[in-house]
């Protein structure tokens, strides 16, 4: 892995709840320096298959090309020696290793954008995440609107009871909820909810 150009590199992390915009924000960053004609690659972890292998989408629809890789080991090995962008979706799913990966790079000069979840569905900080937060040059919170009150929101309601604070895919499985209106536990959807019973 080496990024060699004499501009001073820096992180970027994009950060929310689900729903917030944060995919279509790195694409808007990321599409802007392709127009500028940068060298940009784009990866996303493998574990994260919602729509498209090869692609970042967001809830809008909006995609971009993406390379899923592994780990943060895949990642700094799939680095080409001119990119200059470097952009990352979900970084919360990567290993704790990505921080000192994304540090390298942007010591070698690249910028590094990385969007991901702040919090998990209970609320707690989520993985690498806090740690990418404390490295960046830049934070940007998103914040999605709260499907019972309106209100902006920046937690994740998940919808389906499962332990694991993994489960990815399943949209239906996550509203964005403001702090009054988030449990920590699964809860029915506020569809679910304001629906005659038949
Ligand atoms: P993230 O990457 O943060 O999950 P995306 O960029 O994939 O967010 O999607 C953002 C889009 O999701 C919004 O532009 C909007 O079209 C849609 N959306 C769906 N539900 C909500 C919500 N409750 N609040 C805000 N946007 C929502
Ligand atoms: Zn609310």
């Amino acid at each position: 892995m080496h990024v060699m150009h004499a501009e001073v590199g820096w992180i970027e992390v994009i950060c929310g709840p689900m729903f917030s915009g944060k995919s279509e924000e790195l694409i808007r960053r990321l599409r802007r320096a392709q127009i500028a004609r940068q060298r940009v690659q784009v990866f996303k972890p493998a574990i994260d298959v919602r729509y498209a292998e090869g692609q970042i989408v967001s809830h809008s629809r909006a995609a971009l090309d993406a390379q899923p890789v592994g780990s943060s080991a895949e990642l700094a090995r799939a680095i080409r020696g001119d990119t200059r962008v470097v952009g990352i979706d979900e970084a919360q799913f990567f290993d704790d290793a990505i921080v000192g990966v994304v540090e390298r790079l942007a010591d070698q000069g690249a910028r590094v954008v990385c969007a991901g979840l702040d919090q998990d569905y209970t609320g707690a900080p989520f993985g690498c995440m806090p740690s990418l937060m404390a490295a960046a040059e830049y934070v940007t919170k998103t914040l999605a609107i709260c499907t019972r009150c309106g209100a902006p929101a920046g937690r994740s309601q998940r919808l389906v009871p499962d332990g694991a604070q993994v489960l990815v895919g399943a949209l239906e499985a996550y509203e964005a909820r403001c702090r009054r209106c988030h449990s920590p536990r699964a809860e029915p959807t506020t569809r679910e909810l304001f629906e005659e019973p038949a």
